[in-house]
């Protein structure tokens, strides 16, 4: 089935993005519009990682979504790269976690036994294996444990490479777009405005990220409960090879680039919409990973920047119609969007395709109505 009709994007995410180009692909005419640049929000200042085992969701449905998710991203980032003609450097090489004391290391190999009866394969690493598997681990290392086919991808270059890939597939970006509003009528959404006018529109998808709760037009009923998670993240230039898989420490972890930056992350705090990057953050991230890897200490720091998780109290997304018709939510990816980017854009373009519902049940903005959303919104900054 082809798609026909007009859906209008709000926010060039990597999540807006995505969804622009499934849809544009599926045959609709689409139109993204972005207050900003493309891809330079949260999904900018994201470390890529794709983990969905290491980050230990206690969650099961929401480990499920990510899992799907990663087992996407060969083929999303395949056919985005032969689109665009971008590479975004995917490394699906397994990620490390290292422990520095017994206690830590016992709950690393729990988890090991946890993933492995899951079908997740995982090496347990005494401490001479941790070190060979990453020399650079300070000599205090007590053990690892390596979760395979985890990794990571350069968000910002798949932020570069979705905005040509949805240029080539005919997507309009709306740039540098001024007032952007919903537009609805009592029953079904009409349209985007924006200082270029008025845009209608028979589906309409919020994907502004942090941002999408206050979006004007946005009826009460269908705002998204968010709350910015503040992450602060610093860059150190490494000698390539220095560090080879993306590493999780006490504290912090350390991703590799291919250009020869080494990320290392991020605070998470609460502090509404304040993005500075503040001397106690790059301090606690220094500290945790010169502690782990003190080798660090010689390399330059080169860059340092914060960004807005779209956080929700039950820290799941939230994908899908709302009591609105055609009016859709795709936001509230919290600490997993850049993960989540693949499995959202095939969620919700199989909505509007086929008001495929059931699928998204348990991502529904209505999952706070039932349990009450009084009592599980959190505070509008
Ligand atoms: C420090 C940090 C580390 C992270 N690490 C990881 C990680 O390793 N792995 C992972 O999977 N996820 C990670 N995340 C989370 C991930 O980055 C986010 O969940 C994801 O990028 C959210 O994407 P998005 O497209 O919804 O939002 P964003 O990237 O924030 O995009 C929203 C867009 O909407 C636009 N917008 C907002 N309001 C308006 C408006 N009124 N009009 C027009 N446009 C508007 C914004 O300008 C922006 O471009 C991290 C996040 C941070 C901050």
């Amino acid at each position: 089935m082809r798609l026909s009709g007009d859906v209008a994007i709000i926010g060039a995410g990597l999540i807006g993005l995505a969804v622009a180009h499934e849809l544009a692909r599926r045959g609709a005419t689409v139109r993204v519009f972005e207050r900003d640049l493309p891809g330079r929000a949260a999904s900018w200042a994201g470390a890529g990682m794709l983990a969905p085992y290491t980050e230990r969701m206690n969650d099961d449905a929401l480990a499920r979504l990510c899992a799907q998710s990663l087992a996407l991203y060969p083929g999303f980032v395949a056919d985005i790269e032969a689109t665009s003609g971008v590479g975004v450097h995917l490394h699906l090489d397994g990620i490390v976690n290292a422990a520095f004391d017994d206690v830590r290391m016992d709950e690393l190999r729990r988890d090991a036994e946890r993933l492995r009866a899951n079908g997740v394969a995982c090496d347990v690493l005494d401490r001479s294996g941790a070190m060979l598997a990453e020399p650079s681990l300070g000599r205090h290392v007590f053990g690892a444990i390596a979760v395979e086919g985890e990794g990571a991808v350069d968000n910002r270059r798949l932020g570069r490479a979705l905005t040509a890939a949805c240029e080539s597939a005919g997507v309009a970006i709306v740039r540098d777009a001024r007032d952007v509003a919903v537009e609805c009528d009592a029953r079904r959404v009409l349209g985007v405005r924006s200082n270029w006018g008025f845009a209608g529109a028979s589906h309409v998808v919020v994907a502004a990220g942090a941002w999408s709760a206050s979006l004007p037009g946005l009826p009460v009923a269908c705002e998204p409960p968010l709350e910015p998670i503040k992450g602060q993240m610093l860059a150190l230039a490494m000698p390539r090879g220095f560090l080879k898989r993306t590493t999780w420490v006490p504290g912090a972890y350390l991703v590799p680039r291919d250009d020869g930056r080494l990320l290392v992350g991020a605070t998470v705090e609460r502090a509404g919409f304040d993005q500075r990057v503040t001397a106690d953050g790059v301090r606690s991230l220094l500290d945790a990973a010169l502690d782990a890897a003190p080798a660090l200490g010689d390399f330059a720091v080169t860059e340092t920047w914060a960004g807005l998780r779209p956080g929700t109290p039950d820290e799941r997304p939230i994908l899908g119609p709302t009591s609105v018709d055609g009016l859709i939510l795709a936001t509230g990816h919290y600490r997993n969007g850049i993960l989540l980017t693949p499995v959202t854009a095939r969620l919700i373009a199989d909505f509007v395709e086929r008001g495929d519902r059931a699928v998204l049940e348990p991502w529904l903005l209505a999952r706070f109505e039932k349990e009450g959303a009084a009592t599980k919104r959190m505070s509008k900054p």
